[in-house]
């Protein structure tokens, strides 16, 4: 039946920047569809094992700054002592650093797209050659942005990490749609999480924002819930190399 292509039972996930936003919601998703979710985070994710240990679902987690350069090693090791497969790796973790283009300092563009696009080819790079290569199936989710289509306002090492994502996205897709490994990605709309903060402060951008928006209001972390969980099941296994807008029609304008 069409609803069990979307199950994820005896599933294992792992989602980067799980303890906040869109990661956390992304968690509690897959959770719910039945995937064991691994999440990986820099801080503590207590409130997102909360939300999924209250679901009775089952939830792990890894505890590393993506930015140590053995960040990816650490991740490999851990996940090998709670799982011996990984089925869906969703690359969501992610920095926006707002400031004119003229000011940006060399260091504050590498720290962005060292974790926006760097790390994410370097962490696909290990999981699939660990486990998806070998189990010959994976389920690849980018977390792309509006910024991955449009230019944005003095966010220049944002938008130029976020457009390599739908990019790096057709490459490996193409690498690996033959081994039975699909590679996407969704590009959320303007949603209320952290990421966000400084925007919805500033009434005039904010209001703006608001008034080019179709669906008349911004995005919730639940709002991405679906797209997450059907570019991780079964129900998209013919899908490779696309970029998903979950963004209230603001890219139809
Ligand atoms: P957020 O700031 O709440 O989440 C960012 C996550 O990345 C956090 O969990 C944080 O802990 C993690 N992270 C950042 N640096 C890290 C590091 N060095 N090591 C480990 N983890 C680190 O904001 P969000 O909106 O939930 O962002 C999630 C993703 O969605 C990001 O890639 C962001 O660019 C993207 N995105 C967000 C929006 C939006 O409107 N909120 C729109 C488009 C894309």
């Amino acid at each position: 039946m069409i609803l069990d292509f979307f199950r994820l039972s005896g599933k294992t996930a792992l989602v980067t920047g799980a303890n906040t936003g869109l990661g956390q919601a992304i968690s509690i998703a897959l959770a719910q569809a039945g995937a064991h979710v691994i999440g990986i985070a820099r801080r503590s994710c207590e409130e997102t094992a909360q939300m999924i240990n209250n679901d009775h679902g089952c939830f792990h987690e890894i505890t590393v700054d993506l930015n140590s350069l053995d960040a990816a090693e650490i991740i490999l090791k851990q996940t090998k002592r709670l799982t011996d497969h990984v089925d869906i790796l969703v690359n969501n973790a992610g920095i926006i650093l707002r400031e004119d283009a003229v000011d940006v300092s060399p260091d504050d563009w590498n720290r962005v797209i060292y974790l926006n696009q760097t790390f994410v080819f370097l962490l696909s790079q290990s999981i699939a050659r660990e486990f998806f290569f070998p189990q010959q199936s994976g389920k690849i989710i980018n977390i792309a942005s509006m910024l991955s289509f449009q230019g944005g306002i003095r966010v220049p090492a944002y938008t130029a990490s976020k457009s390599a994502i739908v990019g790096l996205t057709k490459a490996l897709a193409n690498e690996w749609a033959s081994k039975n490994i699909q590679v996407n990605a969704i590009a959320p709309g303007y949603m209320e999480t952290n990421n966000t903060t400084q925007l919805r402060t500033d009434s005039e951008r904010s209001q703006s924002i608001l008034e080019r928006i179709p669906a008349g209001r911004w995005g919730k972390a639940e709002d991405i819930m679906g797209a997450a969980v059907y570019l991780s099941s079964h129900a998209s296994d013919y899908v490779n190399g696309f970029t998903l807008a979950v963004d209230g029609g603001w890219l139809a304008r």
